[in-house]
């Protein structure tokens, strides 16, 4: 249970018995209720106007078949969601994540996260995640062909430029967002750019969008380093994960004199003292679709390890960039004794609440994801303003502005937990200032 002001527990009640089993859902919720103790005290508006209770109810949920035909002829069946939790500042916006894990409960705490988040940027959009049970590892093109078409002949319905925008997430890159925006594209006949971010960059994509969560992370650790008189120069950084998030936060970590000295998937993790060689790695995983465990046997002197963590690797900073909880109470510990001064996440969720709590108490600056990793949204929504006026802007000007917002969240948070008496607490600075924006939105536009 956590730690919650009187007037926000019965708040977070309701929503364990409405949500049965969505374990990450009452985790999110319960985390961000946390903060905003001092915030209902200063602000008896909020709850006056149940803002709260109205935010930790989805505005519409979304649940289907998805039926394919696999290639061996066989008809397969997933189930597809999409969660469009808050529209107050803008379009539903937010990722679509497929991956076996996928149920309702996990699609509901990205959608909540995703809402703070979002505001926390400063641009126009609202909050909403979706996914699939669907597992793409091991199918052929022309099965995850297949089961994107049949997903988006269900999903187009509900979406739009000014109605809800996904993009990538777990097991959605570059090559399912095309395949979804074909089927939009063919269903709609309409070339309506702006429906889907995360586009090729011959077909209306952004520069830097590919690399923006991963670079995004960076230049936030980077912020939280430079605010304890540190830099990543000559740091030992262990990132976890060897997708999206991962690669291209372990080629910023390299650009900024930082070495990433190991990284994982789910079977295991490898340890290269050189630092992990990331062109390697985005061979690995984005053309031969492989596992990291055949990074040793391409690159002498790096080993792969089966059993264990990647958080027993003794490093200055550690950069969970995989997914949800996958940090635990015991990695915080071993973290802590080999001398980690900062945890910036990348993923979503990735630190369990006792880890964090750990982290903390122990003097380690967290920074969570909600603000670090909220590079890749705002660049979504970078990729919005160039299809809305249809421009294409260069990678320099792209990432140019991509540093700049990321400072911009870093110093909201700082600013934000100094007002409110949690003076260098990112977590409590990241959900207060990202709830207020959303708040005055929802007071600003009644009860709808
Ligand atoms: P990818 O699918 O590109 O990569 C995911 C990586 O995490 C893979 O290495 C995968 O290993 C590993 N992983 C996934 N699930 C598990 C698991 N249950 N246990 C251990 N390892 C796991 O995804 P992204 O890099 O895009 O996303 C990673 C995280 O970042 C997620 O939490 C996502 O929500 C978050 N995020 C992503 C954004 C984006 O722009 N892509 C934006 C903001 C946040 P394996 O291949 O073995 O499954």
């Amino acid at each position: 249970m956590p730690d919650l002001d009187a007037k926000l527990t019965d708040i977070y009640t309701e929503v364990l018995k409405r949500n049965p089993g969505e374990t990450e859902f009452h985790q999110a919720v319960g985390e961000v209720l946390e903060s905003l103790g001092p915030v209902v005290a200063k602000h008896p508006q909020y709850a006056d106007a149940e803002v709260m209770r109205r935010l930790s109810e989805p505005e519409r949920q979304i649940i289907f078949r998805v039926s394919w035909v696999d290639d061996a002829g066989r008809v397969q069946v997933n189930r597809g969601f999409r969660v469009e939790f808050n529209s107050a500042l803008g379009p539903f916006k937010g990722g679509l994540r497929f991956h076996p894990s996928v149920y309702l409960g996990i699609v509901k705490f990205l959608g909540f996260e995703q809402i703070f988040k979002n505001s926390l940027t400063g641009m126009p959009i609202g909050g909403g995640k979706g996914g699939s049970d669907f597992d793409p590892k091991g199918r052929s093109d022309g099965e995850v062909m297949r089961f994107c078409q049949a997903f988006m002949t269900e999903l187009y319905r509900h979406l739009g430029e000014y109605t809800d925008v996904p993009a990538g997430d777990i097991g959605v890159g570059g090559r399912e967002i095309g395949y979804l925006f074909g089927q939009y594209k063919r269903i709609t006949n309409r070339y309506e750019a702006g429906v889907l971010t995360g586009k090729g960059l011959t077909w209306g994509g952004s520069q830097v969008r590919t690399e923006a969560t991963g670079y995004g992370v960076v230049f936030f650790a980077d912020e939280v380093l430079k605010a304890r008189g540190e830099s990543f120069d000559g740091k030992r950084v262990v990132v976890s994960g060897s997708g999206n998030v991962a690669v291209y936060a372990t080629e910023k970590v390299h650009e900024l004199g930082g070495t990433v000295v190991a990284c994982s998937d789910s079977g295991g993790y490898v340890v290269d003292e050189k630092g992990i060689d990331v062109e390697l790695v985005k061979d690995l995983k984005e053309i031969r679709r492989a596992r990291i465990s055949e990074y040793p046997g391409l690159r002498g002197g790096a080993r792969f390890v089966s059993d264990g963590s990647v958080w027993d690797v003794p490093c200055d900073v550690a950069l969970p960039c995989a997914t949800q909880n996958e940090l635990d109470a015991r990695g915080a510990k071993v973290l802590v004794e080999n001398g980690a001064t900062v945890v910036a996440e990348g993923a979503n969720m990735p630190c369990t609440p006792e880890a964090v709590r750990l982290l903390t108490d122990a003097g380690v600056t967290f920074a969570p994801g909600k603000a670090a990793n909220a590079g890749g949204v705002a660049t979504s929504a970078l990729e919005m303003q160039q299809n809305a006026s249809r421009d294409s802007w260069t990678f320099e000007h792209t990432e140019a502005r991509l540093a700049e917002i990321m400072r911009g969240v870093h110093d909201r948070c700082l600013e934000t937990a100094d007002e409110y008496g949690t003076p260098g607490n990112y977590a409590a600075g990241a959900n207060i200032a990202g709830f207020i924006r959303v708040a005055d939105a929802m007071l600003a536009m009644g009860v709808v």
